[in-house]
């Protein structure tokens, strides 16, 4: 499957109901497929008449060729077409660790607050505390380009959305946005949009465009997405098809620029829709349930902190990152970091991203390369442990924990912050790898029983194993 839609099951629901091709994989959909396409040729009277505007617009959706012609380029690939990379060319090593949080606003206002609404004093406040944090604010198009496996992000990063289209972005949220030189993504619905009251005009929205702002789907009606209503199978697919596609079109339109993403009104989503948003060519949709972006989210449904007016519980939980707490000062170093000679700046272990079978590693950074160190600079945290009292050797640069307890978590963030010199910035370096909790009732790892050889630790795991 290509790397692309890695996160996707593609679904041919839409191109087998109208009958224009005729292949599936999964047998459930087959059944689906089968009776709304009967549906389709012997339609059961709808309940509620479709209105001539919805009909115009269906057919207008089936009128064109393109969405169902499998060879139509993708338009990712239509808009980057000449900087499409040799496929012979290595493909970059992709930081599988980064931790993204998406922060999600609606209106703003000069004062006052809702959960919906923020007060720009708010506003300033929160994007300053992220520029002192020295946490990286990232295009969402730079999120998407590293979960494709094309680019590296920072190890924990922001990217910011605001949805509807309301002026007060505009107005307030924009001016605050260029001065810090953060990129943000505005989710526009179209019949929101430029249609006056509070609406952004399209001058606005294109002025921001010229200053860090990319332009993305909220649908054409903000209706609930789940939501079938009245509406027949048949119906309702067409509908849905029609949410997806022509509010993407329609920014495509009056933009320019590929619209990637959808943003779920009201976060609505389910298989099915995210499977239909896949087919009209999103790469991405995000919801509003609290949690942050990693490596292996799904596309379909990434994760956003929505940010309330009135209250910041949500902007502190998605500014707090596993290594720092609350929007820390340690400046960041990749984990594969290379010295001036190419050599790992950092050599650590448990390897990051490896896995390992002993519940009670010993966790060990040599920093010899860093050339120098404050010892009492030295702090170690460890996921589920805190702060840990590790021994520090100053002839090796080696720095050692054994855990004292076995882990019971498959996963273990591990944060090393220190200092090269008393006047130098704090830097921190963050990892995690994974442990295999079942590897625990295998019978040569049972209780008692001599620890499994590890392919992180080898010689020197046994060793460990041994002195306990
Ligand atoms: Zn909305």
């Amino acid at each position: 499957m290509s790397p692309r839609f890695r996160h996707f099951r593609t679904l041919h629901l839409l191109i087998l109901s109208l009958g224009l091709l005729s292949f599936t994989s999964c047998d459930r959909i087959k059944t689906k497929v089968k009776s709304l396409a009967n549906e389709l040729k012997n339609p059961v009277p709808a309940k509620k008449p479709l209105t001539s505007a919805e009909e115009e617009a269906m057919n207008k959706t089936l009128d064109d060729p393109k969405i169902f012609d499998p060879n139509a380029p993708h338009p990712k690939a239509a808009a980057t077409a000449e900087e499409t990379p040799d496929p012979s060319e290595p493909a970059v090593e992709v930081n599988k660790s980064a931790s993204v949080a998406i922060l999600g606003y609606h209106d703003f206002r000069d004062r006052g607050g809702s959960p919906m609404l923020i007060a720009e004093p708010k506003f300033r406040q929160q994007m300053e505390a992220i520029r002192d944090s020295k946490i990286p604010v990232v295009a969402l198009s730079d999120m998407l380009a590293w979960k494709r496996g094309e680019k590296n992000i920072p190890e924990e990063c922001i990217v910011i959305t605001m949805d509807d289209g309301w002026e007060g972005v505009y107005q307030y949220a924009y001016p605050i946005l260029k001065e810090m030189g953060f990129p943000f993504t505005v989710y526009l619905y179209k019949k929101y949009v430029n249609i006056g009251g509070r609406s952004m005009k399209w001058e606005q929205i294109k002025e921001m465009m010229e200053h860090g702002c990319e332009v993305a789907s909220h649908t054409v009606s903000h209706e609930m997405l789940t939501k079938k209503g009245t509406r027949t199978d048949a119906e309702y697919q067409l509908w849905l098809l029609n949410e997806l596609k022509d509010s993407k079109e329609f920014l495509e339109q009056h933009l320019g620029k590929p619209v990637l993403s959808i943003a779920y009104p009201y976060g609505n989503h389910n298989e099915m829709i995210e499977q239909l948003a896949q087919q009209v060519g999103y790469q991405a949709g995000v919801t509003v349930a609290n949690n942050k972006v990693a490596w292996d989210t799904p596309n379909a449904k990434l994760g956003r902190y929505i940010i309330h007016g009135e209250q910041d519980s949500n902007f502190r939980l998605a500014t707090s990152f596993h290594s720092r707490g609350e929007l820390g000062n340690a400046k960041s170093i990749a984990v594969d970091a290379k010295d001036d000679k190419g050599e790992q700046l950092v050599q650590l272990s448990p390897a990051p991203n490896s896995t390992i079978t002993d519940r009670r590693p010993v966790i060990e950074a040599n920093l010899l390369r860093l050339g120098s160190i404050v010892p009492e600079s030295l702090r170690l945290r460890v996921g589920g442990y805190g702060m840990v009292p590790a021994e520090f050797d100053p002839k090796t640069f080696v720095l050692r924990y054994q855990l004292p307890s076995k882990l019971r978590r498959d996963e273990c963030n591990v944060t090393l912050l220190f200092k090269r010199n008393i006047e130098t910035p704090e830097e921190m370096v963050t990892w995690r790898f994974k442990v295999d909790l079942q590897a625990a009732y295998l019978p040569q790892v049972a209780e008692g029983g001599a620890p499994a050889p590890s392919k992180e630790m080898g010689e020197e795991r046994k060793t460990v194993g041994d002195k306990k």
